[in-house]
């Protein structure tokens, strides 16, 4: 009896010390990256970045309106300067919803224009249209002697998707194209799979050495460049492992269950996403690269 009333108490102590480190895990919602930089991410499976500048601080990623206040709460927890600008990754509500909080405490939301063409077609009571709208393939936003620069991707995910870069600290902002240490999303939505594998290939010549991913299942607050590369490995995996299968002449409904990616089952969502993944590339393989769009289509357009 005794022995197992002390075996119940230990468990119960060890259970109280892991759900403390728990806790204190989730409670931590900001992250310093760089001297200025930080991550904010409140334990709802979405991070945004702000950046902090002797004339005021850029945001990026508003997700919602919750995540927005608890964003604009966590910059004025480390500074006193106004936010003069939002940025928007790209189109997905997801990701954009929430700019009023931002508008409201005065900053300028900018948009990629495919991002904003979208955004305007397709409204969402929590989504607020961008204020600036930028076109072409790269912006610079200079403030407060710091440079944050804006690199549109074109076709890859969604629209107008865009990568951030620090130069000076060599730090990135990367949304939905890369999340460390997981299988892809569900059906890969609004992926356009060669697009995306040659976008991750011009990501990773970018020059940078620390990144904070929109979504991340790595136990360290900050990414680095070789999970971009992983990324893009998987996919080649993937289309690899699938082709094995067009070749022994496995039936096509058969394929899902039947590809198996040993190097990738620690990954999150593995047993799944896996078969769901594999039915989208599947399905590009066979009926072409999807979805598509003319090159240059909004270039210029505002
Ligand atoms: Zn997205």
């Amino acid at each position: 009896m005794f022995k197992i009333k002390s075996f119940i108490m230990v468990g119960a102590a060890v259970f109280a010390s892991l759900s403390a480190i728990n806790n204190a895990y989730a409670e931590k919602q900001v992250w310093e990256a760089a001297d200025g930089v930080y991550k904010y991410s409140p334990g709802n499976g979405y991070a945004s970045m702000f950046v902090v500048t002797d004339e005021g601080v850029i945001a990026i990623e508003p997700v919602n309106t919750k995540h927005a206040k608890g964003l604009l709460n966590a910059i004025q927890d480390v500074t006193d300067k106004p936010v003069r600008f939002l940025l928007h990754s790209h189109n997905h509500w997801d990701h954009s919803n929430g700019g009023q909080v931002f508008r409201d405490a005065g900053a300028k939301i900018v948009a990629h224009a495919e991002a904003y063409e979208w955004m305007k077609a397709n409204p969402n009571p929590d989504l607020a249209l961008p204020d600036d709208v930028w076109a072409g393939n790269r912006k610079d936003i200079v403030l407060g002697g710091k440079t944050i620069e804006l690199h549109y991707m074109g076709m890859s995910h969604g629209l107008g998707m865009t990568v951030f870069l620090l130069p000076e600290v060599k730090i990135a902002y990367i949304a939905d194209i890369v999340t460390p240490n997981r299988v892809g999303f569900a059906i890969m939505p609004d992926f356009n799979i060669k697009e995306w594998s040659r976008t991750l290939k011009e990501v990773e010549k970018m020059d940078f050495t620390k990144a904070i991913y929109s979504h991340s299942h790595a136990r360290t607050p900050f990414g680095s460049k070789s999970d971009v590369t992983k990324t893009r490995e998987f996919i080649q995996d993937l289309q690899a492992a699938i082709m094995a299968e067009f070749q022994k002449g496995t039936a096509f409904g058969n394929i899902p269950s039947a590809v198996k990616l040993p190097k990738y089952e620690q990954w999150a969502m593995y047993k799944e996403w896996l078969p769901l993944n594999v039915w989208r590339v599947m399905l590009d393989m066979h009926m072409g690269p999807f979805p598509w769009r003319p090159d240059h289509a909004y270039e210029g357009a505002m």
